[in-house]
């Protein structure tokens, strides 16, 4: 089912709504901005208004991630990011450009790793390069250097099923990386690991992003990955979707390694206060936080 556009859709600017502005007050630019978003889904027996009066900024380097109870929209916000949906009312700019359909700037990364069982490695990891007719010599020989950096150098010959689901979802993420796009956008990429892989892949992941000035937004359903993780974590309310809160991580935080920030001053403090929030959400009973 598809969303419905909004033939009315207003066309001014409405900067005074930066929601989402970044503590620090430089002046970056944003990568995403989303503007008074409204999205409905409409199937024959309704219409859905499953986000309302979106407004988000995401700026150049930053990772942010978002929680919420299932179903307030966190997938529908990535999807109109990723111009998979139009808004039906407002905008979403990647780059100060109206989104319109996908673009190799935008990467995204989901929670199955949805590699092709009869590629193997190295030619499910070039996949985005193929499709979008820019695999080469050059850019093939990047691909696997990127797999030699995530310890799959010895894999590039094997198949899918040879590889466990931690080292399947770093092929993911190299296939995400291979194109080079600007902006990722992760959906709960860790959520189907267990513990241990999955801490080591946040680690993977933010070294990856920061080393390569990226920005990412990461969905995600544990909220300590989310603090771990981030630079700011952004909590959504249900029905309809909607941003209710936005935390800012402090840097003590957000410079250590995920692994490690969970030890740092202030973690639990601050999970306990996005932890109340989200409990006295609608719709928590559907929450696995
Ligand atoms: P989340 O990722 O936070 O769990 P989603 O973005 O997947 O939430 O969904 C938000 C709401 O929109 C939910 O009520 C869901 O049932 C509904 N929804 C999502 N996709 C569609 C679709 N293609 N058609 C109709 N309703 C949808
Ligand atoms: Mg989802």
């Amino acid at each position: 089912m598809e969303p419905i556009n909004d033939p009315n859709e207003p066309n001014e600017h409405n900067d005074a709504s930066k929601l989402n502005e970044i503590a620090d007050g430089t002046d970056k630019q944003p990568v995403v901005e989303l503007k008074d978003v409204d999205l409905v889904y409409v199937t024959d027996r309704e219409a859905l208004l499953a986000l309302t009066g979106m407004n988000l900024y995401v700026y150049s380097g930053e990772l942010v991630s978002l929680v919420g109870p299932s179903g307030c929209g966190k997938t529908t916000l990535l999807s109109l990011i990723a111009g998979l949906i139009n808004p039906s009312r407002g905008k979403v700019l990647v780059h100060g450009h109206k989104v319109n359909g996908p673009s190799p700037e935008v990467g995204y990364m989901l929670q199955q790793d949805y590699l092709f069982p009869w590629r193997t490695i190295l030619s499910n990891a070039t996949l985005g390069l193929e499709l979008t007719n820019r695999l080469n010599k050059e850019s093939c020989e990047m691909v696997i250097d990127l797999l030699e950096g995530m310890g799959l150098g010895n894999t590039t010959e094997l198949y899918p099923h040879q590889l466990s689901g931690g080292m399947r979802q770093r092929v993911a993420l190299v296939r995400t990386l291979a194109t080079n796009p600007d902006l990722l956008l992760l959906d709960e990429p860790f959520s189907a690991l267990d513990y241990q892989t999955k801490l080591q892949l946040e680690d993977l992941v933010v070294d990856t992003l920061r080393q390569r000035g990226k920005t990412g937004i990461l969905v995600t359903h544990d909220l300590s990955e989310a603090i771990a993780v981030s630079d700011r974590v952004i909590v959504l309310a249900a029905k309809p979707g909607r941003i209710r809160t936005t935390y800012e991580v402090p840097a003590n935080i957000r410079y250590a390694q995920p692994f490690y920030a969970r030890e740092e001053a202030g973690f639990n403090e601050l999970f306990h206060e996005i932890w109340r929030d989200l409990e006295t959400l609608d719709g928590k009973e559907e929450t696995s936080f």
